[in-house]
């Protein structure tokens, strides 16, 4: 059988400050990309910039979005709807991060947006996390809720276009991410839960982490944590820190 490829993602969040940069960013890790084999890279830039970096999108690395409306239009000031996505060849949208849910979004919400993204034939790479690990284990259950959540009457046909990124909220911008055993330990977890909910169709469906990502733990995180890629914060914008966790999960 065909390996799958893994996958880098990222999250440029409410970054950088101009076009130009993002430009000279996305031009960095295109050129980069030429020697890259066994890995999809997708940049997941603020919507203001999709536009102007969507020429460079496709070949060599993909776009993403940070959040998209379930609704395809109307009036819904200040959103953007997945379909409007689709011209600038989002292909990936990020939903569910713990700094949206922080703003309010709710388990039924994401996965309106879920099903939306799907739909609309795009990959949903859904972020999951606790916030706190408690002795007891009950983040597990928490972790199992939110995928259950998650996955709430999305189409079986459609699980391949599904990512599970797992973000503990207290490792993302911090100083330190999950250890390699523990992240393996939930990769597992994550898998078993998957394989319940969808049955065979869970195999398309990668795990990936994020969370203090960087060029020093990415070899290790991903070989030893048993996971199919990275979603990386802040190091994703420091295009040669980027470069190298790029390369570093391709030479696995
Ligand atoms: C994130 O916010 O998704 C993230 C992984 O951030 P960082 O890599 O900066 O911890």
């Amino acid at each position: 059988m065909k390996k799958q490829k893994k996958l880098v993602v990222g999250n440029w969040k409410m970054n950088p400050q101009s076009l130009e940069e993002a430009k000279k960013l996305a031009t960095s890790v295109k050129r980069a990309m030429r020697g890259i084999k066994k890995t999809n890279v997708v940049l997941c830039p603020p919507f203001i910039y999709l536009s102007s970096l969507s020429s460079s999108a496709g070949n060599s690395f993909f776009l993403g979005a940070q959040n998209a409306n379930y609704e395809a239009l109307g009036p819904f000031t200040g959103e953007v709807s997945f379909s409007e996505l689709s011209q600038f060849k989002v292909d990936y949208v990020i939903l569910g991060h713990s700094e949206r849910r922080k703003m309010g979004e709710s388990d039924e919400l994401i996965n309106k947006k879920i099903r939306a993204v799907v739909g609309g034939g795009m990959t949903a790479i859904i972020c999951v996390g606790e916030s706190v690990r408690d002795i007891n284990g009950d983040f597990y259950n928490f972790i199992k809720q939110q995928i259950t959540s998650a996955l709430k009457d999305v189409s079986k046909k459609l699980l391949d276009q599904i990512v599970i990124a797992y973000e503990p909220i207290w490792a993302i911008g911090a100083s330190a991410p999950v250890s390699p055993a523990e992240l393996c330990e939930m990769s597992i977890f994550i898998k078993k839960v998957l394989k319940d909910l969808c049955g065979a169709f869970s195999g398309g469906i990668k795990v990936i982490y994020g969370g203090d990502a960087d060029k020093v733990n990415a070899d290790i995180l991903v070989r030893d944590g048993n996971v199919s890629g990275l979603l990386v914060g802040r190091e994703s914008l420091r295009a040669k820190d980027f470069i190298e966790i790029i390369k570093l999960v391709d030479a696995i």
